[in-house]
C-alpha cells in the first residue's frame, strides 16, 4: 500500500539529536534558540517563538494578542479542529465564514458580514499547502482594525508572491510528522512584532523572564532541544521536499483523468501539504484505490461547525454551503517528498482506473483547471 504520508529522517537529524542527549540538557535551550533563528530566516519575519505543536502555537498567538471571553474570532470551518479548538480555549467564540469553491480557503467576500463590535482577529487557514488569501485579508483587517492570525500549520514554504505564508500578522506552523517539515511534535510562531514575540515567550514559559519570578499566568508550550535538533535537520531540507511534492503534483495536473485537480491562484507558490481533488462517490473510490494498493485521506471527513463539542455549544444549524458540498467530494492521494516515480505512475493509474469505473466528477460550477509549474 502506497501510504498517504512518511515522513523522512535521516542521519543528520539522528546525530544531531544524538548530540542533544550527550549534553545533558534535553528541555528548551540552545537548539530551540537556534532553531527559532533559522526558521524566522527562512519564512522571512523577524522573530520566531518554538511552541510544543501547531495547537499551541495558535493558542499561543490568541493569548499574544490577548483574546479572550467576550471576543470573537472570525475563521474556517473547513479545516482540521484545532484552528477552532484554539478560540475555544481562550473563552473566545469562532465564528465561521465559508470556503472558496476553488482553492479551499477564507472567502474574503464573506468576511465583513461576519465582523461585529466583538470581532478581535480574522484567523484564515492556508489549506493543504496553498496561502489563503493573505493580501485581501491583511487589508480587511487593517482597515477594520482587526488581528490577523494566519494558520500556516501546512504552508511551509508556501508564498504569495515572493511573500511567505507567516508574514503576516502572525503565522502558526506544526510540525507534526505528517506535515510539510517535522521535529517529530512541534509547532512555531513567526511575526515581525518583537512586543507580540515577547509577550509570547513569557506566556510561552509561566510568565517567567527571571527563575521563579513570575510576572503573568502563564503556561508550559516549549518546545524540547531534542525536538529542536530534528528540526535543524529538516529545515535545510524543506525546499527540495517542496519541490518534489511541486513535481509530482505537476504529473498529477497533467495526467490525472476524471476528477478535478486542485486550482492554484495564478500568484500563488503552492508546496502541496495535501494534493487533494473531488471525485464522485467518494467513500467508494477511496476504497476502489485501496484495492489497487494506494493509500488515501479525507481532509476533513466533518466540517468543524458539525463536530459534537460544537453542536453542544449551539453551532451546526447554520450553513456553509461550500463546506459541506467539498466535505462530501475531496480526497487526497499521496503526493509526499519520499514516493519514488513508479508509485506515482501507480498512483496516476488507480486513479484514473477508478475514475473510469465510477464515472468522472462534473461539478456544477467547473473550477478554472489547476496549475502546478514545478
Ligand atoms: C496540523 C494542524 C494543526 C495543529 O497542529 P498540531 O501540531 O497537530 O497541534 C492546526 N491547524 C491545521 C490546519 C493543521 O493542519
Amino acid at each position: 500500500m502506497i501510504p498517504i504520508a512518511r515522513p523522512q529522517l535521516g542521519t543528520e537529524e539522528k546525530e544531531l539529536v544524538w548530540a542533544v542527549m550527550d549534553s545533558g540538557s534535553l528541555a528548551q535551550g540552545a537548539r530551540v534558540r537556534e532553531f527559532e533563528e533559522q526558521f524566522a530566516a527562512l519564512i522571512g519575519t523577524e522573530h520566531a517563538v518554538a511552541t510544543s505543536s501547531g495547537t499551541t502555537a495558535l493558542h499561543l498567538a490568541l493569548l499574544g494578542y490577548g483574546i479572550g471571553p467576550g471576543d470573537e474570532v472570525i475563521t474556517v470551518p473547513f479545516t482540521f479542529i484545532a484552528s477552532a479548538n484554539s478560540v475555544l480555549y481562550t473563552g473566545a467564540r469562532p465564528v465561521f465564514v465559508d470556503i472558496d469553491e476553488r482553492d479551499f480557503t477564507m472567502d474574503p467576500a464573506l468576511v465583513e458580514a461576519a465582523i461585529t463590535p466583538r470581532t478581535r482577529a480574522i484567523m484564515p487557514v492556508s489549506l493543504y499547502g496553498q496561502p489563503a488569501r493573505m493580501v485581501e485579508l491583511a487589508e480587511i483587517a487593517a482597515r477594520r482594525g482587526l488581528e490577523l492570525i494566519e494558520d500556516a500549520c501546512q504552508s511551509h514554504g508556501a508564498a504569495i508572491g515572493e511573500r511567505r505564508s507567516g508574514t503576516w500578522g502572525v503565522g502558526t506552523f506544526s510540525f507534526y510528522p505528517t506535515k510539510n517539515m517535522t521535529t517529530g511534535e512541534g509547532g512555531i510562531l513567526t511575526t515581525d512584532d518583537g512586543e507580540l514575540a515577547e509577550r509570547m515567550r513569557l506566556l510561552r514559559e509561566h510568565g517567567m523572564k527571571v527563575r521563579y519570578h513570575h510576572d503573568i499566568v502563564g503556561y508550559n508550550f516549549r518546545m524540547t532541544d531534542i525536538a529542536a535538533a530534528i528540526g535543524l535537520g529538516q529545515i535545510g531540507k524543506l525546499a527540495g521536499y517542496n519541490q518534489r511534492r511541486r513535481e509530482i503534483a505537476a504529473r498529477y495536473d497533467a495526467e490525472l483523468r476524471g476528477v478535478v485537480t486542485p486550482f492554484v491562484r495564478a500568484d500563488v507558490t503552492h508546496v502541496y501539504h495535501q494534493y487533494t481533488v473531488r471525485v464522485r462517490a467518494r467513500d467508494a473510490f477511496a476504497e476502489a484505490l485501496r484495492s489497487r494498493g494506494v493509500g488515501s485521506a479525507i481532509y476533513y471527513p466533518i466540517p468543524v461547525h458539525r463536530q459534537t463539542p460544537f453542536v453542544a455549544r449551539g453551532y451546526g444549524g447554520e450553513s456553509y454551503p461550500v463546506t459541506d458540498r467539498l466535505t462530501e467530494e475531496v480526497l487526497s492521494i499521496p503526493v509526499h517528498p519520499s514516493l519514488s516515480d513508479d508509485e506515482v505512475a501507480t498512483v496516476i493509474g488507480a486513479v484514473n482506473d477508478t475514475a473510469a469505473e465510477l464515472g468522472a466528477h462534473e461539478p456544477e460550477t467547473e473550477p478554472e483547471p489547476g496549475r502546478s509549474v514545478p
